[in-house]
């Protein structure tokens, strides 16, 4: 990985990233190459934001001329009402992740989703819309992964989460936005679990269940078979709990790096007009190592 900084000068168009905490964000790294790579005075800095201060911090990079920021956790949310538009899959969403500046005008997206899908899509060979899809959670990266496959035409979703009022909104949600797709609730419990594991050909994991040191699958894998593609949104550790246990069973699987990957890529193409050089930003990607 080329990993020579920038040159700054009084032409470099700047971008980034406001969150709390951004000091493990994998995408200074990823963009900073992808502007390398294709000659761009561009350069991508992360901003830590507390909440208090959003308003200001949001107003404070209008006002500097950037050129837009992702947004991550916990602001992916609290930035909407700030924005002077939003694109319709982030309001589906309920949650924008890339804002681009345009003369002066803030407009909200979320490449999560499409992110998710492009990674799926590219890892494995198969037809999305006759795959009934089980995902576990019904946070921020759930409602994106689950407004994605909708979108694409997966037919059926059950959505599983800890706090059940969710899986019940974000389900009611999808069928409002999607018609075609039959999204429904489930208990999160391991037998309606299991039963699902026998319904679904898809499973997504998008809860923070194998990020820790420590931390089990979130699913009891009975009756994961070779059949099944298993993906987990977590890429750190590269291979949680689920997905070694999953692999072990033979099931194809995907971590959440090629989503990384690919929002990152979708929100590149948003700031400069151009396509990203994907490769180059994979391999930016690859090569850092685990955080301690
Ligand atoms: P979030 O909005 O905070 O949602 C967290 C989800 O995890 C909720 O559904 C929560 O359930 C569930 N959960 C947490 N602890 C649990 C436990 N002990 N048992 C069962 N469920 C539990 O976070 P998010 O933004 O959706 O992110 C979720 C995961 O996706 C994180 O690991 C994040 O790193 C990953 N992610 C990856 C990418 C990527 O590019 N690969 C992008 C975005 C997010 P409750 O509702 O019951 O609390």
């Amino acid at each position: 990985m080329d990993s020579t900084p920038p040159v700054i000068d009084g032409a470099t168009t700047l971008v980034g990233i406001i969150g709390q905490p951004v000091v493990h964000s994998r995408s200074p790294q990823m963009h900073n190459a992808a502007f390398r790579a294709l000659g761009l005075n561009w350069a991508y800095v992360p901003f830590p934001v507390e909440p208090a201060e959003l308003g200001d911090a949001v107003a404070g990079l209008k006002a500097l001329g950037v050129r837009g920021f992702n947004v991550t956790i916990p602001h992916k949310q609290a930035v909407m009402p700030l924005l002077d538009d939003i694109s319709p899959a982030a309001v589906a969403i309920g949650a924008v992740n890339t804002v681009v500046i345009d003369g002066g005008r803030l407009v909200g997206h979320n490449t999560d989703g499409e992110g998710f899908l492009r990674s799926l899509t590219e890892a494995h060979r198969f037809r999305l819309e006759r795959s009934r899809a089980l995902i576990l959670g019904a946070g921020g990266a759930s409602r994106a992964v689950c407004d994605a496959l909708a979108r694409a035409g997966v037919p059926a979703l059950r959505i599983s989460n800890r706090s059940a009022g969710k899986a019940e909104e974000l389900a009611a949600t999808i069928r409002a936005h999607h018609p075609g797709c039959d999204a429904k609730a489930l208990d999160w419990n391991p037998l309606d679990h299991r039963a699902a594991i026998n319904w679904a050909e898809l499973i997504v994991n998008t809860t923070s269940v194998g990020l820790h040191v420590g931390d089990g699958s979130p699913l009891d894998t009975n009756g994961i078979s070779p059949g099944h593609i298993v993906a987990d949104l977590i890429y750190n550790p590269p291979q949680t709990p689920l997905l070694q246990k999953c692999a072990a069973l033979r099931a194809r699987t995907l971590n959440g790096l090629g989503m990384l990957l690919h929002q990152g890529a979708a929100a590149f193409a948003l700031w400069t007009g151009k396509d990203a050089p994907v490769d180059v930003m994979r391999r930016a990607l690859d090569g850092e190592p685990r955080p301690s």
